[in-house]
């Protein structure tokens, strides 16, 4: 059999394996539809704040409710939800700048953190103006070599001037287990029962939404993400969101802004419908990704390859891992799934140096919004285990021939060697 009909053969074979996993996925979504829709009834959304403002933005009660509607979706006190903050990073880095002061000390308890917060943190290159050039120690407790958590070293790392722990509630570009609502759950119980003062910072890039719980509704006092992942719904162009206690989202604003603006300004320009419409979708949205990387998980298993999770294990992100064993391999799958993108089909990627990354990075991303991983996406830095992480897709369907193109690409490889 050519390499298309057994693709074509073992796709219908997985689609049977996985399709009580997408009804699982079908029953938080809509869960998570019923709370956005009640935080857009609950704050009166109407016809005239679908506008933005301009300038300073001063007053702008759109943008007000679009906080609320964040602050009850994500369960915090308030939100800071704009266009003006440009990525993750941005949104991660309001917080730890925010609430850190020199003196202080940040500590990481699942070993290294994202890639580009050691340049924030000052763990890595020598970037003027990183916490560390402004006295904010950091410690890490590595993960138990099992993937889980070291309590005993968290205990024995914490201190009087632990003034926040970090958290990072997805895999990010690790080969570990992301962390979940519950396991979230536990640290805050543990780290609270110890130092009630210390503030808990979850990074929740790429979780948003696919459990029926967010970290705030378990204890932690301040979250962040990008809109252009899960929350911006595929709809919003740019942006981020910090949500959480409200001293402590003040905090961030005064970071945003300057001390003393905070929060009060910002115009929302001609793309405040789009962050409204754009967490309006965004429970559809998830669960559309969720199913596509179940599928994938399904598809590469039985191909013979590692991945991670695995099709039936509990997810509480929408990244899925498959380790590809070496460089082609990885190569192969990123121009498969380019070229099963709407925009750049045609572009073939190839693996280079990034901003904020160490490693040379591959990525495939044909999106309608620049960088838009909420979109379908797959990325990796070229280093052992060789592993793709891809998520997002705007349809499950549309992940479907995008994961089949990559498997189709990277089976030729198997053939030519
Ligand atoms: C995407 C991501 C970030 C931030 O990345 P940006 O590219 O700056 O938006 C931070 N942490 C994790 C775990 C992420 O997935």
């Amino acid at each position: 059999m050519d390499i298309r009909s057994k693709l074509a053969k073992l796709s219908e074979e997985v689609e049977a394996d996985v399709s009580h996993i997408y009804q699982q996925i079908e029953m938080n979504s809509f869960i998570n539809h019923e709370k956005v829709l009640n935080a857009f009834k609950e704050f009166r959304v109407s016809d005239f704040h679908l506008k933005g403002s301009t300038g300073y933005g001063y007053g702008d009660t759109s943008r007000e409710i679009l906080e609320n509607i964040y602050a009850r979706v994500f369960g915090g006190e308030k939100a800071l939800v704009r266009g003006q903050i440009v990525s993750g990073t941005h949104a991660i880095a309001l917080c730890l700048f925010g609430v850190l002061e020199p003196g202080d000390e940040l500590l990481s308890i699942q070993g290294n953190p994202y890639d580009t917060l050691e340049e924030v943190i000052g763990t890595r290159g020598n970037a003027p103006g990183s916490l560390k050039s402004y006295g904010v120690k950091y410690r890490q407790v590595e993960l138990l070599p099992c993937g889980e958590l070291d309590w005993d070293a968290i205990e024995r790392a914490l201190n009087h001037n632990t003034k926040m722990v970090m958290i990072q509630r997805s895999r990010g570009y690790a080969w570990r287990p992301s962390l979940n609502i519950s396991g979230i759950k536990k640290i805050v119980q543990f780290i609270k029962k110890r130092q009630p003062e210390t503030v808990i910072f979850v990074d929740n890039c790429y979780g948003e939404l696919v459990e029926p719980k967010e970290p705030c509704d378990v204890g932690a006092d301040l979250v962040a993400g990008s809109l252009i992942k899960n929350p911006g719904g595929g709809i919003a162009p740019t942006g981020g969101y910090v949500v959480g206690r409200a001293d402590l989202v003040k905090r961030a604003a005064n970071r945003w802004t300057a001390p003393g603006i905070g929060d009060e300004v910002g115009p929302t320009l001609d793309y405040h419908r789009l962050l409204l419409q754009g967490i309006f979708l965004a429970p559809h949205i998830v669960a559309e990704s969720l199913k596509g990387a179940v599928f994938a998980s399904r598809l590469f298993q039985r191909l013979g390859y590692e991945v991670s999770p695995q099709y039936d294990e509990y997810r509480t992100d929408i990244i899925q891992a498959v380790a590809l064993g070496n460089a082609d391999k990885m190569i192969a799958f990123c121009r498969g799934l380019q070229s099963a993108s709407p925009v750049d089909s045609h572009v073939l990627p190839e693996p280079d140096g990034m901003p904020g990354y160490e490693d040379a990075v591959i990525m495939a991303a044909g999106t309608f919004i620049q960088g838009a991983s909420i979109e379908l996406s797959a990325d990796g830095p070229i280093r052992p285990p060789y592993a793709v992480y891809m998520q997002g897709g705007l349809s499950k369907e549309y992940v479907k021939l995008g994961v089949l193109s990559a498997a189709e690409a990277v089976l030729k490889t198997e053939k030519n060697n």
